[in-house]
């Protein structure tokens, strides 16, 4: 385990996270109303949304559905019987005055989340559980120097809130936690995990102590909506807490707000005005009773998620862990690479690899390129497997093959066109390249007279002046074998 280390001795930084995840759901968790992303200011709002006297929830079983589905792909246990509670408290954007929650009966309990550690140790990250609970509308703050606006199209809308026990170590830590977090629930289809949207935001509690003694008291950070923030947040909180403790003071128990424009947290509230949410039972809706039947019916629709999967591309196909833990962080990238395996005329290590190098490297970048993601790649997963039998039968070389796959992209024509098109086809004659090699040594006589005197970092320089009097395309191995041959015969 990792310690930091100060002139006063070890601090072990002890982390949690409470993730809000919007699940993905046509409607509402209590109501009707769409929960389309993007729409004009309260398009998206029902008679219950807006708390309508007299108006009571209906529980939109889809949405309980993608909380079974996420528990059981992080390993939880589903509870048969949860409960709603209400959790009171005022603000202009929950006009119902509370939320319906889950508080000591959640849906999910337990489960937990494998991350690899800075030593590449598989890891796990218990979860405590995952409880289902309605959204609060927005404030709106900036848009007028003399008033708030408020926009309740996202209350309402179903969150699954993901507890962690305090198992995770540093901030690098808890970054691999949300990816992987985030990639199980997009294999799962129940949060896109878009963090910029706000369908995924956590709040980051933070302690530190002495290795061996209790854990710390925590600050806890509100809110907080991409990773580098909560890098960044941590790394400031770790910072203070040792600095308070250090010079003899204690630290508070306290919600604080991280600032991104100065990457500092704020206090926003201490313990002694901590919130009474004055919990109990929501009396408008029953205990939630699961069927173990539908339990086991939505087990069947998990896919193999990214651990399984990078196991078995690793076993499969000989990939070493980080590539096929690359390919397999996300399911589409995943779908892609096994299509275009599956176009290639033999499937062995040595392939898959080369396949995962330009798909990860050259193809990466030209998606980077244009802002695309895999989906919307102009190259099929077809027609990069074709590009790589040409490399692999020595059609071209993999020099020419990257010029090839830029104007695949470009002209979205396919590489056996473009090589024919363009006549990029390899040089195999070693007629053709001894011929080749001969006029380049007839050119230079001083060089070859250096070189035969010892200087034997010339032989580069003869490949690379036949390399370009064929512009790329002579064989490379029959290149080096034949100008090796030229000099031994001399
Ligand atoms: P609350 O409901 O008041 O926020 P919980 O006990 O449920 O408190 O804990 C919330 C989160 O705080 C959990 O993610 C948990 O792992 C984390 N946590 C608890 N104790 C600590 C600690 N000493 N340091 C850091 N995180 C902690
Ligand atoms: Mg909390």
């Amino acid at each position: 385990m990792k310690y930091l280390e100060t002139s006063t001795g070890k601090w072990e930084v002890v982390i949690g996270l409470e993730v809000h995840a919007q699940v993905i759901s046509n409607a509402k968790l209590f109501s009707a109303a769409s929960t389309k992303f993007g729409a004009a200011p309260n398009e998206n709002v029902s008679f219950v949304d807006a708390a309508f006297p007299g108006v009571l929830p209906v529980i939109n079983s889809f949405c309980i559905d993608q909380a079974i589905k996420t528990g059981l792909g992080v390993n939880g246990t589903v509870n048969l019987v949860s409960h709603f509670d209400r959790k009171n408290y005022f603000y202009a954007d929950l006009p119902q005055g509370y939320q319906i929650s889950q508080y000591k009966h959640p849906l999910i309990s337990g489960g937990y989340v494998e991350i690899e550690d800075e030593n590449g140790e598989a890891r796990k990250i218990r979860l405590e559980r995952i409880h289902v609970e309605q959204d609060a509308g927005k404030s709106i703050h900036d848009q007028s120097p003399t008033k708030s606006y408020i926009d309740l199209n996202r209350a309402g809308v179903a969150l699954m809130e993901i507890v962690t026990m305090p198992d995770i170590r540093s901030a690098e830590e808890t970054a691999a936690f949300i990816k992987k977090l985030r990639s199980i629930l997009r294999y799962l289809k129940t949060c896109d995990g878009n963090m910029d949207e706000g369908s995924m935001r956590a709040d980051v509690n933070v302690s530190i102590h002495r290795p061996g003694t209790e854990y710390g008291t925590r600050a806890e950070i509100k809110n907080v909506n991409s990773i580098k923030f909560i890098v960044a947040a941590i790394g400031f909180e770790v910072d203070r807490q040792i600095e308070i403790l250090e010079s003899g003071g204690v630290v508070n128990q306290e919600t604080r707000l991280f600032d991104p424009s100065n990457g500092r947290t704020i206090l926003m509230r201490s313990k002694e005005d901590a919130q009474d949410y004055r919990y109990f039972p929501e009396p408008d809706l029953p205990p939630l009773v699961v069927q173990q039947s539908r339990i086991d019916k939505i087990r069947k629709t998990i896919p193999e998620l990214p651990d399984a999967k990078t196991s078995r591309l690793q076993q499969e196909f000989g990939l070493p862990h980080y590539d096929a833990s690359l390919i397999a962080s996300e399911m589409e990238i995943a779908d892609y690479y096994e299509a275009a395996l599956a176009h290639l005329p033999i499937i062995d290590s040595e392939t898959a690899k080369i396949l995962a190098n330009w798909m990860l490297g050259e193809l990466f970048s030209l998606l980077n390129k244009d802002g695309k993601n895999i989906c919307q790649s102009n190259v099929s997963p077809q027609s990069l497997a074709e590009l790589i039998t040409l490399i692999k039968t020595n059609v071209i070389s993999g020099k020419i093959a990257k010029d090839v796959l830029k104007i695949m992209w470009d002209s979205k024509k396919s590489a056996s066109v473009i090589v024919k098109e363009k006549g990029l086809q390899q040089i195999t004659s070693s007629d053709d390249i001894e011929k080749c090699l001969r006029s380049v040594l007839a050119e230079y006589p001083d060089k070859v007279a250096e070189y035969k005197n010892g200087k034997e970092k010339l032989f580069g320089f003869f490949v690379g002046q036949a390399m370009k009097k064929t512009q790329g395309k002579a064989n490379p191995q029959l290149l080096n074998d034949i100008l090796k041959k030229l000099f031994n015969e001399d």
